[in-house]
């Protein structure tokens, strides 16, 4: 049996591979961040007895030349070759795919981008990824790293071209005014701050323009402003089918919708449906995910 893993900073969720393709979930543990020897005991005890290979969706980026990792939040696998550490520890074959990437194949394969050649995965949450798959295949691109807009300063560095006087906010990769550091959830509540002045939860502040209140509104307007321009080179660039969203955000649809009239709005190309939508995995593309890239490696009706 092929267990699937879907691994986050907070919990590690686990579920069988079935042969019609689908993973069925079987709970989740918390996630050892910081010692490696726990870690690799949860997911044994996860993957239950035998030696049958393991498939891993994880939130971090994986150099293609050397397999080692970059995963700020679980600081036991920083820095560390994971996928063969893992498969010396376990004694099983370990495959290991980045989140967003997961989640898009899962798109194109199984969901909103079934049957279409260009689909780019992205994710809105606490922070800003994604991945892309052209006709069933992922993009894995130079080093490991493709699809991974969220990173590249985008803000003007002159206080005049800047959006509403915005100010260019440090980003985890080390620049400053990347797409991640003011599209994510955590982006937004750093525009309402710098707009209004107060720390708000992206939660309260879409929960305030649903309701018609002005600072939210002002707040979520510069946001879908700042994201579509920067989606709109994305799609003119790659010229996706579709765009599926998974993360915390994806959960507002009317946001998604506000995302896609303005994005559709600013591209060449004529796209005559909606093109950002939420992702039919936006839940478990982790996991489902991690199942195709075993599907792909041994073989449909793997399980
Ligand atoms: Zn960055």
């Amino acid at each position: 049996m092929i267990t699937c893993f879907d691994i986050g900073g907070t919990f590690i969720r686990h579920g069988a591979l079935q042969p019609d393709g689908t993973v069925a979930e079987c709970g989740r543990v918390a996630t050892p961040g910081n010692d490696w020897n726990a870690f690799v005991s949860a997911i044994e005890q996860c993957a239950g007895e035998g030696s049958s290979p393991i498939s891993i969706s994880l939130a971090g980026a994986f150099d293609t030349r050397t397999g080692m990792a970059d995963v700020a939040n679980i600081p036991c696998l920083h820095k560390r070759a994971v996928s063969r550490d893992l498969e010396e520890a376990l004694g099983r074959k370990v495959l290991i795919t980045n989140d967003a990437n997961a989640f898009a194949l899962a798109e194109a394969v199984d969901g909103t981008g079934r049957g279409k050649p260009v689909v780019f995965g992205i994710i809105l949450g606490s922070g800003v990824g994604g991945g892309l798959v052209v006709n069933g295949e992922l993009v894995t691109g130079y080093g490991g790293i493709a699809g991974e807009w969220g990173h590249g300063p985008i803000m003007d560095p002159t206080a005049g071209g800047s959006l509403k006087g915005l100010q260019h906010y440090p980003c985890g990769c080390g620049q400053t005014g990347c797409i991640d550091a003011v599209c994510s959830a955590r982006g937004m509540e750093k525009i309402h701050k710098s707009l209004h002045g107060v720390d708000v939860s992206s939660k309260d502040i879409t929960k305030a323009w649903h309701e018609g209140e002005a600072s939210g509104t002002e707040t979520v307007e510069v946001f879908t402003t700042l994201l579509s321009r920067a989606l709109s080179v994305l799609v003119n660039t790659l010229g996706p089918d579709v765009i599926p969203v998974s993360g915390g955000l994806s959960n507002d649809t009317a946001l998604l919708d506000e995302i896609d009239r303005k994005t559709r709005s600013l591209v060449l190309a004529d796209y005559g449906a909606p093109l950002v939508v939420r992702g039919q995995f936006a839940a478990n593309g982790g996991l489902h995910g991690a199942g195709i890239v075993a599907r792909k490696t041994f073989g449909e009706g793997t399980a």
